[in-house]
């Protein structure tokens, strides 16, 4: 296996640290950001205590200027990003007749436009050296739709839609473009939500139980590989068979 540069935006969190940790354990370089410095201190002596030793840059990707202070900080640190996994995400759920702007934009913010902040300042780079894999972590939400979620599932059917034009664009320069769609997995974003609302989503799923971290990080470490280089465009639901649409 070659071993590549790989930056995973929200790495800290429960699906982030998932996909960290098991594209580090495959032997790549891999690199996520932090926003505050002690929670960041933490989750990296936990990741040593395994034996992995994870670079980590500060970045907002909701600010297009720390975005490129984030990718310069990447370069300096490891080099060019090769694999780059979209994956930093927030929900700010209500009804939207109740909706705030803030709320609104906080989720667009975060979600959808990160996509831009975070690739922009990558995909030259990537489209020169003739190889990268981009992944989005998306969601059941954007391919299905959530009362409360107007704002989180709208950012994050938008990030499919960036997914197939990147795809296009980039496939003659030996980047893939694809999306992980992921249904509801069990971590802290999920556990946040009322106990009985969590016992009726998880009454919806075929499979019968929430998902594990893990199981979204082999699909994306799956679209990552030499072999999925035909693969480009795609829209991955992991749900345990909750939503079975595109
Ligand atoms: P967590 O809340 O556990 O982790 C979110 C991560 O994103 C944290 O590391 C957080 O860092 C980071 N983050 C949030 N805002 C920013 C920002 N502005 N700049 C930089 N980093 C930021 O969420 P999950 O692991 O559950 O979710 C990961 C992704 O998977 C998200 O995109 C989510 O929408 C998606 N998803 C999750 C599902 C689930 O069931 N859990 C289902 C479907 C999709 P910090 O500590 O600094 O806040």
């Amino acid at each position: 296996m070659t071993q590549r540069t790989a930056l995973v935006t929200g790495g800290t969190g429960g699906i982030g640290t998932a996909i960290v940790r098991y594209l580090a354990k495959q032997g790549h370089k891999v690199v996520t950001n932090y926003r505050d410095e002690a929670k960041a201190d933490a989750w990296r002596k936990a990741m040593e205590q395994d034996g992995l030793a994870i670079t980590l840059v500060h970045g907002d990707v909701a600010d297009p200027t720390s975005c490129q202070n984030m990718i310069h900080a990447v370069h300096q640190k490891v080099g060019p990003v090769d694999i780059l996994v979209n994956n930093a995400g927030i929900t700010r759920d209500t009804t939207f007749h109740k909706m705030t702007y803030q709320q609104w934009m906080d989720v667009v913010n975060t979600n959808l436009n990160a996509c831009f902040n975070v690739t922009r300042p990558v995909i030259e780079d990537m489209r020169t050296r003739k190889w990268g894999r981009i992944v989005q972590i998306s969601s059941i939400n954007g391919q299905k739709g959530q009362y409360g979620q107007a704002n989180y599932a709208a950012a994050k059917a938008g990030m499919h839609g960036f997914t197939i034009s990147l795809a296009q664009e980039n496939a003659r320069f030996g980047i893939t473009v694809n999306t992980v769609s992921p249904g509801y997995v069990a971590t802290d974003m999920v556990m946040a939500v009322p106990e009985e609302v969590r016992e009726k989503i998880v009454a919806q799923i075929p499979v019968g139980r929430l998902g594990k971290p893990e199981e979204i990080a082999h699909a994306v470490a799956f679209f990552t590989t030499e072999d999925a280089s035909w693969i480009t465009g795609a829209n991955l639901a992991i749900n345990g068979g909750h939503y079975m649409g595109w």
